[in-house]
């Protein structure tokens, strides 16, 4: 037994500087587990400068952004510690639409890295996929991510907290106006026990925000007091 042990131990260890020993972008020697080397590590785009309802990257520092401004989302925070741009992008790109489960590693640790919101849910719902594209892909990228954040804090992970009723079209194509209309009524709320007071709604990354505030939306219908949503990254505002 603890020869076997022993054994599996040394593979871990075996495993862990093998992954370890590479950046996963320019090939560099890597630091520990993030297999980042420190150049690479110190280029992902930080989303320091943002809108503090919506994690909208701003130019000069502002509480909030025209558009939270003019007309506040339905989260109540928002917690997206990166920006969606080069290298991250290419990190996700290959986790998402390439089965890159190393990148994917390395996301949830630069995101588990990153400074926690003051006020913690009391559990982590990621948006889901519908079961067509979850078939195509094999896994949900947004719950990938999630497992190990719920780990790390500590907090219940309710996968099925959220269903998708419906398919609904790729939102890369389409405007703001046409992805707030093309997720309406695609979700739906399931707690089979009791419904949490304060929730995190994940995804991998935010675009618009009209997924996520469906989300919102259908958490708070069912009596949810607090929605957050937090999300890797934060794209540039598009029209
Ligand atoms: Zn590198
Ligand atoms: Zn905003």
């Amino acid at each position: 037994m603890s020869v076997n042990l022993k054994s599996a131990n040394m593979v871990d260890h075996a495993l862990g500087a093998l992954l370890a020993s590479h950046c996963l972008l320019c090939g560099a020697r890597g630091q520990g587990a993030l297999s980042l080397c420190a150049a690479c590590a110190a280029d992902m785009p930080r989303n320091a400068t943002c809108c503090a309802h919506c994690a909208l990257p701003l130019e000069t520092p502002s509480p909030l952004c025209g558009r939270c401004i003019r007309h506040a989302p339905p989260w109540d925070a928002a917690w997206v510690p990166f920006r969606y741009e080069w290298p991250l992008a290419q990190l996700e790109a290959r986790f998402k639409f390439g089965a890159d489960l190393a990148a994917g590693r390395t996301l949830s640790l630069l995101w588990r890295a990153s400074q926690a919101p003051h006020a913690l849910p009391d559990a982590i719902v990621p948006v889901p996929l519908h079961h067509s594209r979850l078939r195509k892909r094999g896994y949900n990228q947004a719950l990938e991510l999630a497992k190990p954040l719920a780990k790390h804090f500590g907090i219940p992970l309710l996968r099925d907290g959220l269903r998708r009723s419906r398919a609904t079209h790729a939102q890369t194509e389409l405007t703001a106006i046409q992805r707030r209309r093309n997720v309406r009524g695609a979700f739906e709320a399931n707690f089979d026990r009791e419904t949490p007071q304060h929730v995190a709604v994940l995804d991998d990354v935010f675009t618009t925000g009209a997924t996520l505030a469906e989300c919102v939306r259908v958490l708070k219908r069912v009596g949810v007091q607090r929605v957050d949503v937090w999300a890797l990254a934060r794209a540039p505002a598009r029209r």
